[in-house]
């Protein structure tokens, strides 16, 4: 992309925008980093939570705002001011910020191109790309994706939503690299160009309804990902979400389908559960399907984990051209250590386990949490609550878990909606709750944190609430 003569606007200054703005200052365009917050605000907010999927801007924000100005990027901080839009050629936007902004309006009214970092990203990276994209599991199928790829003996660069921004990675491309991305719906209803070449869709349920209005207009933004595909390219998709194949039905898709099924009928599927083993068909059709892996292989645990891990090897077959060098993927899964905070085992003191899965911040999260243990569970629940129906946990708490532990502003709403289902204590910090659990725990027993609520009561955000649990956890461990 030639963007020498060009005046860019990059609206945001989290880790994605500070990286768009030295990506291009660095391709020698007038770049204008813009930011409501105002320079102390936004150093003071390098340990806040991500908000609608942006990253924060990192430890460093004060050493990398000086060193944006190094680069010769003019620093606009503390405001929107209109005259930054109407002198704009281009228009990079973080997800933080809002789309509605009357400016932006005006500017891309007047035909001023608006694109999202990846877009961006994608006009430099060397390569192919390889995109995941869905309501649930995006971190955990692009990590897998990645670990797969390098198994698989690719030249892989891993990035996105994920946490490392695309721009930033613009130089460990080559020809022969695979680009691995995590895109959320936002980052996809601004791109412009960018072709995905295996492009993956986990699953679509109801999520950031807030920024997209009805379901309809956030199916149309994860369906983006396919928009610049060819008949070349691949979409790997959920066999078993009806989000996904109503979004294939109604949209279409032009590039070949790969699916996935977790459940019956596994019989169109390319990769699929029988007997509690992954199968996969070679994509070409020539030959017999072959087992990949039991589930019970997989060191991940829940059901969810699985389709995960079905998705990943699904995306990758694509990349390889067919099932080859299942060996090798097979050692990578089971190596594969997780993600943090996403049901990770924490610690076993004298029998009783320890895990961590506070990014669990929603209902639905918790479920599948719940669902990944046979029983003997004692719950921390509680935190901020977003509005949630906490009785639909009923039916898996009194299966399961044998006390819940509440913690945080959400305790009262969380008592009541589940009242009389199992025994509930009451913790004022993390460090009384995993204490008051030791006491009720037995051998066998397993603490797990699993929320179903934001962290913003007590924490800066969900991975500060999850290690503040395993420090706990590490300092009863210390005593033990
Ligand atoms: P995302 O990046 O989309 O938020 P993560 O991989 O970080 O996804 O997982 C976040 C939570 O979403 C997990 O703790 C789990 O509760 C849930 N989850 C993960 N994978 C799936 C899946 N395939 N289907 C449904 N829920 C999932």
């Amino acid at each position: 992309m030639e963007v020498k003569a060009k005046r860019v606007l990059v609206l945001g200054l989290a880790r994605s925008g500070v990286a768009a703005a030295r990506l291009l200052a660095s391709h020698g365009a007038t770049v204008t980093a813009n930011d409501a917050k105002t320079e102390d605000e936004l150093v003071a907010a390098s340990a806040e939570p991500a908000t609608n999927g942006a990253t924060p801007a990192g430890r460093h924000a004060k050493s990398e705002l000086d060193a944006l100005r190094e680069a010769g990027v003019l620093l606009s901080l503390g405001g929107h001011p209109e005259s930054l839009f109407e002198h704009a050629d281009l228009i990079v936007m973080s997800p933080g910020v809002p789309a509605d902004l009357p400016a932006l309006e005006r500017a891309r009214a007047r035909g001023v191109e608006i694109i999202s970092e990846p877009e961006l990203a994608g006009r430099f990276l060397k390569g192919r790309m390889i995109g995941v994209t869905g309501s649930n599991g995006k971190t955990t199928t692009t990590t897998l994706v990645g670990e797969l790829m390098r198994a698989a003996g690719a030249d892989v660069i891993v990035g996105g939503n994920i946490g490392t921004p695309l721009s930033s990675l613009v130089d460990k491309s080559h020809d022969r690299t695979w680009t691995v991305a995590e895109l959320s719906s936002f980052q996809l209803e601004l791109i412009d160009t960018l072709r995905v070449h295996v492009a993956v869709v986990t699953n679509i349920t109801p999520d950031h309804l807030d920024r997209h209005g009805t379901l309809e207009n956030y199916v149309r933004a994860k369906h983006r990902i396919f928009r610049y595909q060819t008949s070349e390219d691949w979409a790997v998709l959920n066999a078993c979400d009806p989000g996904v194949t109503g979004m294939v039905a109604s949209l279409g898709v032009a590039s070949r389908k790969v699916y996935f099924a977790s459940k019956p009928p596994a019989e169109t599927a390319s990769v699929y559960l029988r007997d509690r083993q992954v199968f996969a068909r070679p994509l070409d059709g020539a030959g017999d399907d072959v087992r990949v892996i039991g589930i019970d292989e997989i060191p991940l645990r829940g059901m969810h984990n699985v389709e995960n891990v079905m998705t990943a090897v699904a995306a990758t077959f694509c990349t390889l051209g067919g099932v080859g060098q299942i060996p090798a993927l097979v050692r990578a899964i089971k190596t594969f250590k997780g993600v943090e905070h996403r049901i990770e085992f924490v610690a076993d003191i004298q029998g009783v386990k320890f895990y961590n899965d506070s990014k669990a911040t929603n209902v639905d999260s918790t479920i599948k949490s719940l669902e990944a243990f046979d029983g003997n569970l004692i719950v921390i629940l509680g935190g901020k609550d977003k509005g949630s129906d906490y009785s639909v946990l009923a039916p898996l708490v009194e299966s399961r878990v044998k006390h819940i532990i509440l913690l945080g502003a959400a305790s009262d709403k969380i008592a009541a909606q589940l009242e009389g289902v199992r025994p509930m204590i009451r913790a004022s910090s993390m460090g009384e709750a995993v204490r008051r659990g030791v006491e009720l725990a037995a051998a066998g027993d397993t603490i797990l944190l699993a929320p179903a609520c934001a962290s913003f009561d007590m924490f800066d955000n969900y991975e500060h609430r999850g290690r503040v649990f395993k420090e706990e956890v590490r300092k009863l461990s210390a005593e033990c």
